[in-house]
């Protein structure tokens, strides 16, 4: 159909990937931390959807809105960090998204 982009969805979370924006800048793969997408020829591949845990890095750092995720609940690293630190106000860090 003219003008509407074809979208990967899934059932297991709210990740979308329209593969016709992709400009493979290879950004996604390389925060997410999941492995959820791997570089391809000319796009990138959403590999595993399913291992998505809605971080939000790979929407944060796609530059033309290839991908689109709600990441409501927050990212999931850095929760983990924060129980395992004992504080409420930990970030993941530059290297995932920056939550
Ligand atoms: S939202 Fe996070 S876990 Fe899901 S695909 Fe994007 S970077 Fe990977
Ligand atoms: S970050 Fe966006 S444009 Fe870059 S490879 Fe991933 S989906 Fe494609």
């Amino acid at each position: 159909m003219v003008g509407v982009d074809k979208t990967d969805e899934n059932e297991v979370n709210t990740l979308r990937y329209i593969p016709g924006r992709c400009v493979n800048c290879g950004r996604c793969s390389e925060v997410c931390p999941h492995g959820v997408f791997r570089a391809g020829e000319k796009k990138a591949v959403l590999d595993e959807p399913e291992r998505c845990m809605e971080c939000g890095a790979c929407q944060m750092n796609c530059p033309v809105g290839a991908v689109l995720v709600n990441s409501g609940v927050g990212c999931a690293a850095a929760m983990i960090k924060a129980a395992l630190t004992g504080s409420k106000e930990v970030t993941c860090g530059p290297e995932c998204c920056g939550r």
